[in-house]
């Protein structure tokens, strides 16, 4: 998918160069409404020695996309750091967990597990993490991997043959499970043409198998999502009883949307007796069941596992509670929260969200007494732009001239800026003087689709430029993002542009005329009839003008680059548990603008309110309205125009915040201290 979206982009920039060579365009000022004003706000700097020879500036027309290239640097990212001084409880932990970063990452959970694993690495913990071996997981990011099992797990009244490989990815030891059936093949993490269910049913299982079969037992399983909720479950009703008796359960929950409903026959298939699980009468059935085996020892259940109950694991619940939402269904999100030792979501503000509202809250009020806000922190090494591999300048807060070269060359790379200005100065006027806002994000409604698209219209009437770099799973909303990519013009170019390509005979109306040039623009239908209807407020911006790049796919890379590159990152969440690309786009100097929710409230304090002048770092707009998020694109532009001091007071301050793992690793220690056993 990639390399085709890349290859549209080349596309779309090849004819924005086209478009926008020197001869066609004259000078800047086609670029930009006359009345736009930008004021000088930085003195012009010259590149960095270490970058000024040999240097080569990425342009649309390259053949391999700019941000493929490595730059020189020590790559820190590959090894734990070990200069942390080691913890004197030490303790073994295994998460079982569906991503990882940077191999199966998606979004924020990839980033928390290796984040919290090689802090706990750091501090002298043994860490493993337990991972499907996806079949798009390239192999050459793993070092040492080899086959350490084969054995057989349960899946559906059958025993699948399954290999279990270790190896080493960013310093952690990861165990990878490759069953033999259908499981796991294809492109991508997730989406697969498998069951992704039944899947993670079978992983949560085949962990456990593994564990079971080695003799492998941790102080701790750390399960993550409704993915591997029913791991708890399996372990509490059948693992425990056969020889793992040593590891507790902790459970986080990184966004409560997912339930994971699955059905009874569903969870049968992993070895529970799914109707055991959903309904209250069997529950009470089978606590009287529990009661017999407990004093008996030891009972076979319908599909001739052995059940084994006995009263030590005092806080096991089979009630009501595993019973879905839909009341048909199972949630494997419920069970986990029901039957982990402990349960933490990820910032303190999304706690509280959780308790006050949803299907979750009474739940978790229940089980208020096990369960934590911790708040993510961020891998302070893999994210570190003094030594980013993916950079083509580095910088910190006391040295930040490298900030600008990556701006300039992202600019470059995306065509945002024209060839040819750079007389006399390496980083022209447009990166010295037209704020950039990023925002990097899965396109889900979670994360605000509507607040996106304003961003981008309002960036481009403020005279700012946005790049937008994302994933939609929803064929709708790929569609209208590419739409919003493909489509969109600028009505006082047009009629400039307009005879310089030839289109004569066209002055019948402004919407015919813009229509006429899109056509000529692009061969390809390149609006949709939302776009159409705006065409008449004439500021519509798209990927072959010089405000906006809407890049549709997923690129690790170009994250680093992008967030490098930024004045401002962009976060207008509808809910967010904890987000953690306001923390990476601090770090890297990007001021963020955020709606005040979750994990954003707990991270974000606005610049403007003097009641918090000492933590402020960013805007914040509370309302999920259009004028909330102008409001704080508008403060934050005239912050940039008009105070170029405070600008960069600012940008310093933020790349000194520490959210690090340092910070909140000690706070998971704690809980997985409180509930180890001691053998
Ligand atoms: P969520 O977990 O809800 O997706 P977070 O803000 O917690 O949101 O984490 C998102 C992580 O995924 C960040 O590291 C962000 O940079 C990354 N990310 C999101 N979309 C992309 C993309 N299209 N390409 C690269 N990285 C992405």
């Amino acid at each position: 998918m990639e390399s085709a979206l890349v290859s549209n982009l080349s596309n779309t920039c090849l004819l924005y160069s086209r478009w926008h060579s020197k001869r066609r365009m004259g000078n800047l000022d086609m670029l930009y409404p006359r009345n736009f004003n930008f004021p000088q706000l930085f003195a012009h700097s010259n590149l960095p020695k270490e970058v000024s020879e040999e240097f080569i500036w990425p342009s649309p027309a390259d053949e391999m996309p700019f941000w493929k290239n490595k730059f020189p640097s020590r790559d820190a990212s590959i090894e734990v750091p070990t200069d942390i001084e080691n913890d004197s409880n030490l303790i073994h932990i295994i998460h079982v967990t569906a991503e990882m970063a940077p191999i199966a990452k998606v979004g924020g959970l990839g980033d928390v597990v290796t984040g919290l694993a090689r802090a706990c690495l750091s501090r002298g913990h043994a860490v493993d993490i337990m991972l499907p071996f996806y079949e798009c997981i390239q192999k050459q990011q793993i070092n040492d991997l080899a086959l350490i099992t084969a054995y057989v797990t349960f899946y559906d009244g059958n025993w699948v043959p399954t290999k279990a490989y270790r190896g080493v990815v960013s310093g952690v030891p990861v165990i990878f499970i490759e069953p033999s059936n259908e499981f796991f093949k294809g492109q991508y993490v997730y989406g697969g043409s498998y069951n992704e269910l039944e899947a993670y049913l079978f992983f949560s299982r085949a962990c456990l198998e593994w564990m079971q079969v080695t003799g492998v037992q941790p102080d701790i399983i750390h399960v993550h999502e409704w993915q591997t909720g029913a791991l708890p479950l399996l372990y509490w009703d059948m693992y425990q009883n056969l020889s793992l008796k040593k590891p507790r359960v902790v459970f986080t929950i990184h966004n409560m949307e997912h339930y994971g409903e699955c059905r009874k026959d569903q969870l049968s298939k992993c070895g529970l007796d799914g109707s055991i699980y959903a309904s209250v009468d069997k529950i009470l059935l089978n606590r009287a069941l529990l009661l017999l085996t407990s004093l008996i020892g030891i009972a076979l259940n319908s599909q001739g596992y052995i059940l084994c109950h006995t009263n030590n694991f005092p806080r096991k619940a089979i009630d009501d509670r595993t019973i879905g939402h839909n009341p048909e269904r199972l949630s494997l999100l419920k069970g986990g929260v029901v039957y982990s030792n402990a349960v933490v979501t990820v910032s303190p503000t999304y706690l509280k969200e959780t308790l006050c509202s949803g299907w979750l809250a009474s739940t978790l009020l229940r089980n208020r007494e096990k369960y934590f806000g911790i708040l993510n922190g961020i891998d302070t090494v893999i994210w570190d732009p003094a030594t980013d591999v993916f950079l083509p300048a580095k910088f910190h807060a006391r040295k930040p001239e490298g900030k600008k070269i990556c701006k300039y060359y992202v600019q470059r790379g995306l065509g945002l800026v024209l060839e040819g200005t750079l007389a006399g100065d390496p980083v022209p006027y447009i990166t010295h003087n037209v704020p950039l806002i990023v925002c990097i994000t899965r396109l889900v409604a979670q994360k605000g689709l509507h607040l996106i698209t304003q961003a981008i219209k309002h960036t481009a009437e403020l005279g700012g430029q946005m790049i937008v770099l994302g994933t939609a799973s929803d064929a709708r909303v790929q569609r209208e993002f590419e739409d919003l990519a493909n489509s969109v013009i600028y009505l006082r170019m047009i009629e400039r542009v307009l005879p310089a390509n030839g289109i004569k005979g066209l002055a019948v109306g402004k919407k015919k005329i813009i229509v006429s040039y899109l056509q000529v623009a692009n061969d390809t239908k390149i609006f949709s009839t939302g776009a159409e209807e705006k065409v008449d407020n004439l500021l519509i911006v798209h990927n072959q003008g010089s405000s906006t790049r809407i890049l549709l796919m997923y690129s690790e890379e170009l994250s680093h680059m992008l967030y490098a590159a930024a004045d401002m990152v962009l976060i207008p969440s509808i809910y967010e548990p904890c987000g953690l690309a306001q923390m990476i786009g601090m770090r890297y100097g990007a001021v963020p603008v955020v709606r005040k929710t979750g994990g954003l409230a707990d991270t974000v304090f606005d610049m403007d309110d003097s009641t918090n002048h000492e933590i402020a770092n960013g805007f914040v707009f509370e309302g999920i309205d259009e004028g909330s998020l102008n409001c704080a694109l508008d403060r934050a532009f005239r912050h940039y125009r008009e105070k170029p001091d405070e600008w960069n007071s600012m940008v310093q301050k933020v790349m000194e915040i520490d959210n690090s793992w340092n910070n909140t690793a000690s706070k998971y220690i704690e809980i997985y201290n409180s509930i180890r056993v001691r053998w």
